[in-house]
């Protein structure tokens, strides 16, 4: 009896659906059909990147059901659109807010900003149990969908701790294990932060392990690779590596070329991606269209000072000699990474410690406490402040012309690398509010960076596509019906 229960719905759907598709309009009789929503003379980008359409969408139980002319059908509402465009909701590849989405489950700066789907779970770190967090997000009334993948740094801590070693074999076994349950439980794919502790101390090989596991499920690999400065062109290569050593699509997450001597090297970076692709191989990418970038203080650190956590860091440069290595690796990174070269380029977003500094730079502080503007200063107040539990800092590091570079490639998404936003609470970095209306508007509308259609592209179906999702991100009969109004003055 159960599969009859299974069935008739779906024959349901499937035979409306087809009425409609072959049904057209000009017939004689017209058809009417009582959908739960219409939404008239719609201005319909449709998310494959063509021009727009103007149609009436006919909505029923969360789906398209029709497209086109349907002013002799009813629905229980209806939504008038002259005037408005609609195209699909967008799909953020790169979302953090899996991070608070049981205390903050509306999300909506991510809501507001048109996001109706969200793949967390990035940069190396996602819930530890996969198969909990997404039974518990079932529990709450989620804004946009979520998706997760299993962060290499989560399993990694889990198995080793935040030892700055190689992983032994068995140990490599165990985070197998961990990697094959998130992914029977539900997960999206593998996700790694090379840069942070302690996937940064771990060897391509035993990424190539993780990643064959998530590849065994069908899975993606995305990564923030281990370097976006000095070493980014090493860090596609390996990338790339991973993807086709584990037979894995890959993506690189939130591309970008950090420091000023980097400036200019997304010809390059693009040019190795492009090459992967043309060799057959499945390369994706996504970006947030700023030219600063936001993570820990931390990021500025030798990696080898963070092993096992803060107060191993304090202890360390409690003693004179390792706190000037310490010092002067800062010193390295503040010229050539993200510290841009300038205190000005620092900016705080969040320091719990004394949150009068929220939203000042480096140099405003230098300034108040009236010392001299040198990176040697710049270094002593990262220190400070990380000695004192660290925080987020936003790195005004990018150049404009290599986010441009970046966002007219064809196979790049737009992402927001953001998270559970909250109105009041530090200075965030304004992608986790502005991601997606900034490029309509700046770099779209304004800018003429992107063409309208295929900007919608880059943050509907082409984001489906790299979550192999088959039924979001274009609106199309037999799509869900996320929908997003775009008020364009064009
Ligand atoms: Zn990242």
């Amino acid at each position: 009896m159960k599969s009859y229960r299974l069935i008739l719905p779906i024959l349901a759907v499937a035979l409306i659906t087809y009425f409609f598709l072959n049904q057209p309009q000009q017939q004689n009789e017209p058809v009417t059909y009582d959908f739960d929503l219409i939404i008239a003379n719609a201005n319909l980008f449709d998310g494959s990147g063509n021009a727009p359409v103007k149609a009436d969408i006919g909505i029923k139980d969360e789906m398209v059901l029709a497209i086109g002319d349907l002013k002799q059908n009813t629905g229980k509402e209806s939504i008038e659109a002259e005037g408005l465009s609609v195209s699909p909701g967008f799909i953020d590849l790169h979302s953090h807010a899996d991070r608070k989405v049981l205390e903050i489950p509306q999300v909506p700066n991510m809501l507001q900003q048109g996001i109706t789907t969200m793949l967390g779970g990035n940069c190396g770190g996602s819930p530890s149990n996969i198969g909990e967090f997404l039974a518990q997000a079932d529990k709450v009334k989620l804004g946009p969908n979520l998706a997760v993948l299993i962060g290499h740094n989560t399993v990694r801590k889990e198995v080793m701790g935040t030892e700055n070693r190689l992983a032994s074999e068995d140990e490599i076994a165990a985070m197998e294990a961990l990697v094959g349950q998130s992914m029977k439980d539900g997960a999206y794919g593998l996700s790694t932060g090379l840069k942070y502790v302690p996937g940064t101390y771990s060897n391509t090989e035993e990424v190539v392990s993780l990643a064959k596991i998530s590849a065994q499920h069908n899975g993606i690999y995305t990564s923030h690779m281990r370097e976006e400065g000095l070493g980014l062109l090493e860090a596609v290569k390996e990338t790339i590596e991973i993807g086709q050593q584990a037979v894995i699509p890959v993506h690189i997450s939130h591309h970008k070329a950090v420091g000023l001597p980097m400036w200019g090297k997304s010809k390059d970076s693009i040019a190795m991606i492009e090459a992967a692709r043309n060799a057959g191989q499945d390369v994706t990418l996504d970006q947030y269209p700023y030219t600063a970038s936001s993570t820990s203080f931390a990021i500025i650190f030798p990696s080898w000072s963070l092993a096992g956590g803060n107060d191993a860091l304090v202890e360390r440069l409690s003693d004179p000699e390792t706190r000037e290595k310490i010092k002067q690796a800062i010193v390295h990174n503040i010229k050539t990474d993200r510290g841009g070269g300038d205190p000005a380029r620092i900016q705080v977003a969040n320091y719990p410690p004394q949150p009068e500094y929220n939203g000042k730079t480096f140099k405003d502080i230098l300034v108040e406490r009236g010392l001299e503007l040198t990176i040697d200063n710049t270094a002593e107040l990262a220190i400070e402040i990380q000695s004192k539990g660290g925080g987020q800092a936003i790195y005004h590091a990018m150049e404009e012309s290599d986010v441009r570079y970046i966002m007219q490639y064809e196979y790049t998404s737009i992402a927001t690398d953001g998270a559970n936003a909250q109105i009041g609470k530090g200075s965030p970095h304004p992608r986790n509010y502005g991601t997606y209306p900034r490029v309509l508007g700046k770099y779209t509308r304004d800018e003429n960076v992107l063409e309208l259609s295929d900007a919608i592209r880059k943050m509907t179906s082409l984001p489906a596509a790299r979550m192999g999702l088959t039924n979001r991100g274009l609106i199309k009969q037999g799509y869900y019906a996320d929908l997003v109004y775009l008020i364009l003055q064009l």
